[in-house]
This record gives structure tokens, sequence and C-alpha cells, in this order.
């Protein structure tokens, strides 16, 4: 990771906080850059669309996919303020997208975030039979883990959306 991986990730934290200051506005934001120019980004709206698979990078992939012409997203950067989620990952590989940078990882937040025990981005990533996919966690990972509920916080279960 480099400065420029920081400047898209602060991006994305400005993206994030523009849906709220606390936890419970579901800050979580991506952003697809490809050829050194944001493609497409995207906001967690599972509350505002009553849809379960509308998290940041979904919405980043549909809005890429419309502006690129092409669901195919090769050579493209996923930037997203927290470790993707199986469903996120996973299309992740079917975009073909060449490397995920993400903030906050998994023990740096709830566990609330995740809607597996044990199965993680890294599984389904080592698995694929795509071998060109590059991984990378924890850039700017303070500022994107205050955005969320820490591993410790007492959550109410109805904010708990992986139960
Ligand atoms: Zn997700």
């Amino acid at each position: 990771m480099d400065e420029t991986d920081s400047k898209w990730m602060q991006r994305a934290i400005d993206l994030a906080r523009s849906k709220g200051s606390s936890p419970q506005d579901t800050p979580i934001a991506a952003i697809i850059v490809l050829d050194g120019a944001v493609l497409a980004q995207g906001v967690n709206e599972t509350e505002e669309r009553c849809d379960a698979t509308a998290h940041a990078e979904m919405m980043a992939f549909r809005a890429a996919g419309q502006v690129h012409g092409d669901m195919d997203l090769r050579g493209a950067t996923l930037y997203s303020t927290l470790q993707p989620c199986g469903m996120c990952t996973m299309a992740s590989i079917w975009t073909k997208i060449g490397r995920i940078v993400y903030g906050a990882g998994r023990d740096d937040v709830h566990a609330m975030y995740f809607e597996d025990r044990h199965l993680d981005t890294m599984d389904f990533i080592a698995d694929a039979w795509r071998d060109d996919l590059t991984l990378e966690g924890g850039c700017l990972k303070d500022a994107c883990a205050s955005l969320y509920f820490g591993p410790d916080d007492d959550v109410p279960e109805e904010l708990q959306g992986n139960i």
C-alpha cells in the first residue's frame, strides 16, 4: 500500500461519513478505481432499500457496470472502509477485479459485521479459480475502525444484522 491507496481510502472514509457519524448509520463505503480515476462508488443502503444485498461494495459494482458498460472490472481496485463480507468477496471474484484494499479488518470491529463465524475473505480468495486477485487490509485502519462498533462494544441484538 502507498500514498495513493491512502488517498482513495480517505475518500472512501469521507463518503462513509456522509451517511452519518454513528455506527448505527452504517457508514460503510466502497470506491472502485480504474486507471487512476474513480469508476464508481457506493455506500451501504441495506436499510434504505430494504435489500440485504445492498452492501457498499455491491452498490459500487452495480454502478461500475453501468458506467463501464462491462461487468468485467479487470485492472480495477476496490477500496472498502471495512473488510468485505463473504457476499462482497464472492462478487469481487465474479467481477474479475484485480485488487481489494480494505481499511478496518474483522478483528478491528464487532463480529456483527460478518455473516460467518470462521470463513473469511481470505478463504474465499485463496480458494477461487482466479490467482490474479490481491487483497490488502489495514489501510487507514484506525480511522476506518472508528466508524464502526468495536469488538467489545455492547451492541443491542436488534442492531446486529448477522443474527
Ligand atoms: Zn458485503
